[in-house]
């Protein structure tokens, strides 16, 4: 018998679901149904600028609209702050992370200043300012109160895990690992003592995920997330990088360019049925 899967949906409560979130919910929803597997939710909200409780409240009166079951409790981010800890101490004491004290507007220079700095999926990657610093500056600057981040030395850490690691999608297969695809990734953000890369890669092997259903826009974030795997000595899951809703004119919903939220659907009279009908999950 193969072993039970168990999938999750991980949403950040930051604003209202929108038609594209619902068709995220449904996919890891009835991919957990389909393989006859556990569903779980986690609430991602490590960002506490961002998240808001009355949002979370919001979202999950849409998520049982939808008709999706999970167990309880649900593992919310910021009540786990101490599992990150130890995450990061860990690759620390492996002497793979260093204190970043760059604002945004330093490391906008540096990029601006050296057009042929390397690039990932999402644009020019961190310079590598702080990686050389000594750790006598490093001490100083700590001992003067400067704020700083916390990077994965993403040279040191390839070297560390090796060449040959794969991970695999099961929409794109075998994925051969980047180690260097997204640099050195922020592990503590200077106002939150995690990111949401440590997060999502301690989460999802604490609660034992076997299936990561996501939207493909997080398809590169995996080849971080194996790389932290690989260093922390965590199980690999499988990915599902769903394709991502568009509407009619082909860009993609976004809660930012006010995307229908499910709640004004709702509100608007329709029922599930011309949902699923909508965003192509009719049954
Ligand atoms: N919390 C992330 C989001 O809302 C998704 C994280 C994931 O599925 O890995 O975009």
């Amino acid at each position: 018998m193969s072993p039970t899967a168990v999938v999750r949906f991980a949403p950040s409560p930051t604003g209202a679901l929108h038609l594209g979130n619902g068709y995220a919910a449904l996919y890891s929803f009835q991919t957990a149904q389909r393989l006859g597997g556990r569903f779980l939710l986690r609430v991602e909200d490590i960002d506490q600028t961002r998240c808001r409780p009355e949002y979370e409240a919001a979202m999950l009166e849409d998520l049982a609209w939808l008709g999706l079951v999970w167990e309880q409790p649900v593992r919310r981010q910021s009540e786990h702050m101490a599992d990150y800890a130890a995450a990061l101490e860990t690759l620390t004491v492996a002497g793979l992370t260093y204190p970043c004290f760059c604002t945004r507007k330093q490391i906008a220079r540096e990029i601006a200043a050296a057009p042929s700095a390397p690039h990932g999926p999402d644009g020019a990657l961190y310079p590598g300012t702080c990686r050389g610093l000594s750790a006598d500056e490093r001490q100083d600057r700590i001992a003067g109160g400067a704020a700083y981040a916390i990077r994965l030395d993403s040279h040191l850490a390839a070297a560390r895990v090796g060449p040959g690691l794969l991970w695999h999608d099961r929409q794109q297969g075998a994925q051969a690992l980047q180690a260097g695809l997204h640099g050195d990734v922020v592990l503590a953000r200077k106002d939150t003592p995690t990111s949401y890369h440590l997060a999502v890669t301690v989460d999802d092997a604490l609660q034992g995920i076997t299936l990561v259903t996501r939207g493909a826009d997080l398809f590169a974030a995996s080849h971080v997330h194996r790389l932290l795997q690989a260093l922390l000595n965590l199980p690999t899951p499988e990915y599902d990088h769903h394709p991502l809703l568009r509407d009619a004119a082909g860009v993609r919903l976004a809660k930012r360019d006010g995307a229908i939220s499910l709640a004004q659907w709702r509100r608007e009279g329709h029922d599930l049925a011309q949902l699923r009908e909508a965003i192509g999950l009719a049954r």
